[in-house]
């Protein structure tokens, strides 16, 4: 047996084919974003989810984000309450995502999870109850590789700065988000929600 399957014994996940399905039914639990969602933003959604909110990326980072910098690259994760998401909303026995037509596009497509941008097969979150449930749907393609650009924009903007131009991770990442910021009003198609909707959702 392979490396790689003997670690993939100790997941618990399926792959599943970007060309193919699976049984899913939302049972809107949300367990995936009340059990330490650690849910990591591409620049592209730090981006609309500020326009959404109508504040300044720099603001959105102060409150909801938390910069993870161990290394030469940045990581943006979503602050959490306790092991809930930021943006998780409970009372009356309701949970809603409070972001919802802006969530992170990892959000749109869970419990379908990005193994790599280059890859031709996406894992499947197993601990995710829906899972196995309902229809069989299919894997949502354009999302997923619309995704997969904005991932490998992601690594490839922080890189340049970072590795060609001789910036510090932060001066990278500040960069890149300003410069994409001075897009937002722009014919950009990642800045439009109605866009991002057109490619669906898992
Ligand atoms: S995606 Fe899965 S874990 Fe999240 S709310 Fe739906 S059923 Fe629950
Ligand atoms: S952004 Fe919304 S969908 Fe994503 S983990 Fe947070 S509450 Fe859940």
């Amino acid at each position: 047996m392979a490396i790689y399957e003997k670690v993939c014994e100790l997941c618990s996940h399926l792959t599943v084919d970007l060309h193919g399905g699976f049984e899913f039914k939302c049972l809107r639990c949300g367990l995936c974003c009340t059990t330490g969602p650690n849910v990591v933003l591409t620049v592209f959604d730090v981006i609309r989810m500020s326009k959404y909110l109508n504040i300044h990326w720099l603001g959105f980072l102060y409150d909801y984000v938390k910069p993870i910098i161990a290394d030469v690259i940045p990581f943006l994760s979503l602050k959490s309450r306790g092991d809930s998401c930021i943006f998780i909303n409970e009372g009356d026995g309701i949970i809603e995502c409070s972001i919802y037509p802006a969530r992170p596009l990892r959000c749109r497509l869970y419990p379908l999870e990005v193994i790599s941008p280059s890859v031709n097969s996406l894992h499947l979150d197993l601990k995710c109850p829906g899972v196995g449930k309902g229809e069989r749907i299919k894997v949502p393609i354009k999302l997923v590789k619309h995704f997969f650009w904005e991932l490998k924009e992601h690594y490839s903007m922080l890189l340049r700065k970072i590795l060609e131009e001789g910036r510090t991770p932060l001066e990278g990442l500040t960069s890149v988000l300003e410069e994409l910021w001075s897009k937002r009003e722009e014919e950009a198609t990642w800045t439009s929600l109605e866009y991002i909707n057109s490619l669906g959702a898992t």
